[in-house]
């Protein structure tokens, strides 16, 4: 079984880490929206989240890329509400709805615990960043229980400098998102114009930590950063503009890809004419040849296999939970 590095962690560090982040979330900046409001104390800012954490699925998840799905899944937890809130999400029944049940710390390190018990290769936390106060408190319990296996940090790529930092030592491999290459579909999309230089920050930071993604003889994730990227109808330019920073800042060789073709306009985005649609074979060939020529590799998924099987129906999902009721 793999290891993840939190494994090594002894009681003081857990404990400051702890200790920070519930001080972040009593003036809320644990994303960088910054409402400073007291997270703690039931306070609402533009995510929305409560006091308490809401998670809409737990289950052993198949479909991730092959060395975090491994041969029997990615131990994956979906926690509701979010900080960038896309108009065009595929998981807005989570996202923006709110599907969802509430979870003590103790509850989700139990579940924790029995992912790791049924064989799935690493725990993987989906869009936890509004939640990490009691994520960690999870962590921390779980791991005191017997949890070894690696964390994965899977997440829309919206995240402070300030708070990757105090994940140093608990996640071993970094999932995230660069969806925007432009501002002005950051602003329009996700009402995040300062996404683009958030993101790049995080992105080098996460690197810094982990360095490239490494995998074990089994085709196993062990530690490192995969970057994940949405191609968007229309946004060929800001495709180019993320290979242009990561050519800029990165060997080609430490970085792995995982280039998705699958956006299919849900939500919000069917009434925004310029992402009304799935993304032309042309606009994929353009985009995956730019990361190509630039010497990027990867996990590149085929224009022709594209459909909706893609796409999580939380609402069905939810009665597959793995949590016991009590
Ligand atoms: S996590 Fe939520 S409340 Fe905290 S800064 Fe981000 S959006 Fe605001």
């Amino acid at each position: 079984m793999l290891t993840g590095c939190y494994t090594y962690l002894s009681e003081n560090d857990w404990k400051e880490k702890i200790f920070a982040f519930d001080s972040i979330a009593r003036c809320c900046t644990l994303c960088p929206r910054e409402c400073r409001i007291d997270r703690l104390n039931g306070e609402k800012g533009f995510c929305e989240a409560p006091s308490t954490m809401i998670i809409s699925s737990i289950f052993a998840h198949h479909g991730e890329e092959p060395p975090v799905s491994g041969s029997k899944g990615s131990g994956t937890v979906f926690f509701s509400y979010c900080t960038l809130k896309c108009c065009f999400c595929q998981n807005y029944q989570i996202s923006h709805e709110y599907e969802g049940v509430r979870y003590t710390e103790q509850e989700l390190a139990e579940a924790l615990l029995r992912l790791q018990n049924e064989g799935c290769h690493n725990i993987n936390l989906v869009t936890a960043t509004h939640f990490l106060p009691w994520v960690l408190k999870s962590l921390k319990i779980a791991a005191e229980k017997g949890l070894e296996i690696p964390i994965v940090y899977n997440c829309g790529g919206y995240e402070r400098v300030e708070i990757i930092k105090l994940l140093d030592g608990v996640v071993d491999i970094y999932l995230p998102d660069m969806k925007y290459g432009t501002s002005q579909a950051a602003a329009q999309f996700s009402h995040a114009a300062d996404y683009v230089e958030c993101n790049r920050n995080a992105i080098r930071e996460m690197f810094r930590q982990t360095g490239p993604l490494r995998i074990n003889k089994e085709g196993l994730a062990k530690r490192g950063l995969c970057i994940r990227h949405l191609i968007l109808p229309g946004n060929v330019q800001g495709s180019s503009s993320i290979v242009a920073f990561l050519k800029e800042h990165f060997d080609p060789e430490d970085i792995t890809i995982s280039l998705m073709a699958q956006y299919s306009p849900l939500y919000k985005a069917m009434e925004t004419d310029s992402i009304n649609r799935r993304i032309t074979e042309d606009e994929y060939e353009v985009t995956k040849n730019e990361f190509s020529v630039a010497g990027f590799d990867g996990f590149f998924q085929e224009f022709e296999k594209m459909n909706e099987n893609f796409i999580i129906d939380f609402k069905t999902r939810k009665s597959e939970r793995l949590i016991e009721e009590e």
